[in-house]
């Protein structure tokens, strides 16, 4: 017998159970066409309809204004990193960013190729437990680029600054997960493989407004005109993985829609955060107001008992609660498809492994 898995992993992470049956049943005959999914030409008019269908529940589930560009590109959200400098950067102009996470300080490591980084706040030196507080931002700035939520760190941003500069934003593990009025930004990116779908796509929300600004000239592969243009279709897309985003977001909207899916998610954070503060041996990573509703971060005030505990965990089905490498400790990431008893089975084993150990 198969052991019931509780899939607490950061990213590519758990998909709910009737995304992934159908998902294999397309993979073996698509909606009895005879065909697999995988052997289908992006261009049928089959396909085509995916592509409209997925924005349009991107579209409707986000509430994405009209004026706003919907494309699905490849390369991570790692690839924005250098794609947005690419576009909005140049060598005599400047951009200021949040250091806040690991990712952050990679997508600053990537803008320095194309221009000058103003680095307006920094969490580094306390080993990223909180977001910093945002200095000066001068009105000659190409933009403001943070990070919604600190996948790593287990910190998350609930509040987003008017600088009078475009804004940008890095939302890669908490898009879907809350609402986030997108009207407030002018460029947001995401990998997928969180709360959107598997790995191998990246949303980006674009206003038209800055993609206007643009006037240099930009490689095609690189040029977001080009896939807005092109219906993300400039080249050949990441099928299978935007058919399975629809899917994932059809799953979505049939629970309710991002508002509802949001309170379930305060709720699980809640339970978890809660039993982190009462356990003895427990204590959680991020500041508490910074603290994050996605992921999870916390230690054992004894270190020598970590390894023992994930073992623990392991044999009760706890999966992917190993913090990030330079991190360390635990972490619980809680997306959308997480259900709220399996974060009752980890509070559940966090309270067996205490009456075991104290
Ligand atoms: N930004 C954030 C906030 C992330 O969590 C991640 C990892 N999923 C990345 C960027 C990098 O994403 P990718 O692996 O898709 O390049």
């Amino acid at each position: 017998t198969i052991q019931i898995k509780h899939n607490f992993g950061a990213g590519p992470c758990i998909l709910p159970a009737s995304v992934l049956e159908q998902a294999a049943e397309a993979v073996k005959n698509w909606d009895n066409s005879g065909l697999s999914i995988l052997e289908v030409s992006h261009r049928s008019p089959k396909f085509e309809e995916v592509m409209r269908k997925t924005e349009q529940l991107v579209r409707e589930l986000l509430e994405v204004p009209e004026d706003y560009a919907v494309l699905f590109l490849q390369g991570g959200a790692s690839t924005q990193f250098s794609m947005i400098p690419q576009n909005f950067l140049q060598k005599h102009q400047k951009a200021a960013y949040l250091d806040a996470g690991l990712f952050g300080h990679k997508s600053i490591k990537e803008a320095k190729y194309f221009g000058q980084v103003d680095i307006v706040g920094s969490s580094a030196g306390t080993s990223y437990s909180r977001v910093p507080e945002i200095g000066a931002v001068s009105k000659d700035t190409a933009y403001f680029h943070c990070t919604s939520n600190n996948t790593i760190e287990g910190t998350e941003m609930f509040s987003f600054p008017d600088l009078g500069v475009p804004l940008i934003c890095d939302m890669s593990s908490d898009i879907f997960s809350r609402v986030i009025p997108i009207s407030q930004f002018d460029l947001v990116y995401a990998g997928a493989q969180k709360n959107m779908g598997p790995a191998g796509m990246t949303l980006v929300l674009v206003k038209n407004e800055l993609l206007d600004t643009v006037e240099h000239p930009v490689p095609s592969m690189s040029d977001y005109r080009i896939y807005r243009d092109n219906q993300s279709m400039f080249n050949t897309p990441p099928v299978y993985s935007i058919y399975v985003a629809m899917l994932n977001l059809q799953w979505l909207k049939a629970n309710g829609g991002v508002a509802e899916i949001e309170k379930e998610n305060i709720a699980k954070a809640a339970l978890l955060y809660a039993e982190i503060e009462r356990n003895p041996l427990f204590f959680g990573m991020a500041d508490q107001e910074h603290r994050s509703r996605v992921n999870v971060c916390f230690k054992m005030h004894d270190l020598a008992k970590e390894e023992d505990f994930l073992s623990f965990a392991a044999e009760r089905g706890m999966v992917g609660i190993k913090g990030y490498r330079t991190a360390g400790g635990f972490r619980a990431s809680l997306y959308n498809a997480l259900r709220l008893d399996s974060v009752k089975a980890l509070v559940a084993c966090m309270q067996d492994y205490e009456k075991q150990n104290y």
